[in-house]
């Protein structure tokens, strides 16, 4: 666990959010509402600290730089120029190479999983609760019921590979995995 105190925000965390907030300024999610896709690296980070006790300040910062690399123009040489090699190395595991196709990402991803650091865990289990909860809350434009339900399973699958990582974040994902998996029957 990292030395931050408990409600005060560090500057880096600060400056994640900032560097963040104008990376994805123009990106939206894929709700019908098309809500800010900024909310979601948000809800990432706050899942952790709040649901999940995590205090490692690069881990906070690598969950609010989680989908920069991935889904804008930020390369890992600038994340590590401005946040350090730790967070640059969280992002990098948690990045998908775009050069693949979707399912092969997906494969790639469920492999990834079991080999990756703990850092990098914990920021993939927020990544599909906030995911999961997306959903639930409105389901994606143009998601048929069938298609919501192999995001579930897919999410399902990583998760059962980094069992034992954070007991309250696996079972905060089992929750709502539970509550949910049967809206799509
Ligand atoms: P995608 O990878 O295309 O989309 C899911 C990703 O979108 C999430 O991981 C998340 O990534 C991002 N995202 C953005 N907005 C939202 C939101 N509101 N809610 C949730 N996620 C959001 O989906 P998949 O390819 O995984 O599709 C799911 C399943 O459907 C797959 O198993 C696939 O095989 C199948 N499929 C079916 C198709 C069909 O037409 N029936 C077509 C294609 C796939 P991030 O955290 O990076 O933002
Ligand atoms: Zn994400």
């Amino acid at each position: 666990m990292g030395n931050t105190p408990d409600f005060v925000m560090s500057g880096a965390l600060l400056r994640a959010v900032y560097f963040a907030s104008q990376k994805h300024r123009d990106q939206r999610r894929k709700d019908p509402a098309a809500s800010p896709y900024i909310n979601h690296p948000v809800e990432v980070a706050y899942i952790l600290w709040f649901e999940g006790g995590v205090r490692d300040e690069a881990v906070l910062v690598g969950a609010v730089l989680h989908d920069t690399v991935e889904d804008t123009d930020t390369s890992l040489e600038e994340v590590a120029r401005v946040f350090g090699e730790t967070v640059c190395g969280y992002v990098d595991e948690v990045s998908d190479d775009t050069s693949l196709s979707r399912k092969e990402r997906k494969a790639a991803q469920l492999e990834h999983a079991a080999h990756i650091s703990q850092g990098a865990r914990l920021i993939k289990l927020g990544d599909k609760i906030s995911n999961v909860r997306d959903i639930v809350r409105a389901a994606p434009k143009g998601w048929s019921d069938a298609r919501c339900a192999e995001y579930f399973n897919w999410c399902k699958a990583v998760v059962d590979r980094m069992r034992g990582t954070n007991a309250h974040l696996e079972a905060a994902f089992d929750t709502v995995y539970q509550e949910h998996i049967g809206d799509f029957a």
